[in-house]
């Protein structure tokens, strides 16, 4: 099969080897989860618990507020203990929901499978859809609810599954694809059930042909087309997928839509066929855990909320001294500073904790002006003005040149001599834009 690409983008080193090969594990239930209400693009979850109430599994902690939100569950049964104030892997404060297990992992709904999805009625998937808090766990956390339903005058015909998983290290989507591939592709089915789109591509890197095997045996079934990606960074952005697979591009200030695509990461497909044929919402998922400093790199299975601290004692501890951890892939993830307190959210898609000597933590410098930023964007943007604009709280200046475009793919602050936080910056921006519109 031949392997399709974008023009731009270069090839990374992959450091996948530790546990792409490795079945996912189960981690046991934690003795607390801290569960942060602002978890999603958009407006944060609004509490509707309090302190001593006692909560199931999959209960509503958090209700979505406006159009762009998501609801937030309870990811284990127990006592809400207090309500605190968290930061989240995107820099941003939150309320957070600390529940105490209480070891019975009693579930508020109905698990029995119901798999006659095909029976079910567009609104009543679209409800399911809402109610269990889907968003883009790839990362984006975009609200699927929203994502699925175009606005007036747009039309989804196509649907591509992201299944490239371009980010060093991450493996999570990779084992998704092998070890779940009925459940996703049925979850599949149910979108294109519901946006009622023509087609369906489920594009995966090369690195990855176990998965590109299966998927193209199970696919059959369903008429949806397995499409091999050259590995390359950063393959998996939503606009460089289009491009790859159906030579489309996407306009400026465009969305998918615009070229009648949605695109949806494997994970989420997953996620759709949990709440949808098991009802059961969003509230755990795959994490790779990974880096040099761990002692057992693995992929996992775990709850929200549970505390990255209780998730490298699963993985056996550091081996080596960690220097940084990253929350998320090493070039689209944030780094943070202390991990008390930080817990796992949607879009956590891995852990990653590094040595001193590998991680290599560079000073930051004041831009020097250089442009190499502008010349290795793949979206042709200013990530150093957008930077400045974002740290000076000119966000709508900074929608004007056309922040919103960026695909927080990292290479501008891989490129960047001054070491400048740009995509953190940029994504900060981004978000800022985003929740100003929907005021
Ligand atoms: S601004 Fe940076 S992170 Fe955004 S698309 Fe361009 S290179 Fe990628
Ligand atoms: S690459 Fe870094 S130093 Fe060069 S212009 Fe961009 S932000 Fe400034």
């Amino acid at each position: 099969m031949k392997s399709l690409s974008f023009t731009g983008g270069f090839h990374i080193e992959e450091y996948k080897g530790s546990t792409e090969h490795l079945a996912t594990e189960k981690m046991g239930l934690p003795s607390k989860v801290i569960i942060p209400l602002s978890q999603h693009i958009g407006a944060p979850a609004k509490p509707v618990v309090k302190k001593d109430d006692k909560v199931k599994t999959g209960q509503i902690i958090g209700q979505m507020q406006g159009y762009v939100s998501a609801n937030i569950h309870a990811s284990l049964s127990g006592t809400v203990i207090e309500i605190i104030s968290v930061l989240t892997p995107m820099g941003r404060k939150s309320s957070a929901v600390v529940i105490e297990s209480d070891g019975q992992d009693e579930k508020f709904y109905d698990a029995s499978e119901n798999q006659n999805y095909k029976d079910l009625k567009k609104e009543d998937i679209i409800k399911t859809i809402t109610d269990a808090g889907i968003v883009g766990m790839g990362g984006a956390t975009f609200p699927t609810h929203v994502k699925l339903v175009p606005p007036k005058g747009k039309e989804i015909k196509t649907i591509i599954i992201n299944g490239a998983e371009c980010e060093p290290f991450l493996t999570a989507d990779h084992r998704t694809m092998i070890e779940f591939p009925e459940e996703m592709l049925k979850g599949i089915d149910i979108i294109k059930q519901f946006t009622g789109a023509e087609k369906v591509y489920i594009g995966i890197e090369n690195n990855k042909p176990d998965a590109i095997n299966i998927l193209e045996e199970k696919s059959k079934a369903y008429k949806f087309e397995v499409v091999s990606l050259q590995a390359k960074y950063p393959q998996g952005a939503e606009k460089n997928l289009i491009a790859a697979i159906m030579k489309k591009e996407v306009p400026s200030g465009g969305l998918p839509l615009d070229v009648g695509v949605v695109v949806q990461n494997v994970g989420t497909a997953k996620a759709v066929y949990d709440a949808v044929c098991l009802n059961t919402p969003l509230y755990e998922r795959i994490v790779t855990v990974s880096g040099n400093s761990i002692h057992k790199p693995k992929n996992i299975i775990v709850r929200v909320g549970t505390e990255f601290s209780e998730i490298f004692k699963f993985c056996g501890d550091f081996s080596l001294e960690p220097a940084k951890i990253i929350s998320g892939g090493p070039m689209m993830g944030f780094s943070i500073p202390f991990i008390e307190n930080f817990s796992v959210t949607k879009g956590t898609s891995g852990i990653l904790a590094f040595s001193k000597e590998f991680s290599q933590e560079k000073e930051k410098y004041p831009c020097i002006k250089c442009a190499r930023c502008v010349d290795h964007c793949p979206m042709w943007l200013m990530p150093s003005k957008i930077e400045k604009l974002g740290n000076a709280g000119l966000f709508d200046e900074a929608e004007k040149i056309a922040a919103l475009d960026c695909v927080e793919c990292g290479t501008c602050a891989y490129v960047c001599p001054a070491s400048r936080p740009l995509v953190q910056m940029i994504r900060y921006t981004k978000s800022k834009i985003i929740d100003n519109k929907n005021r």
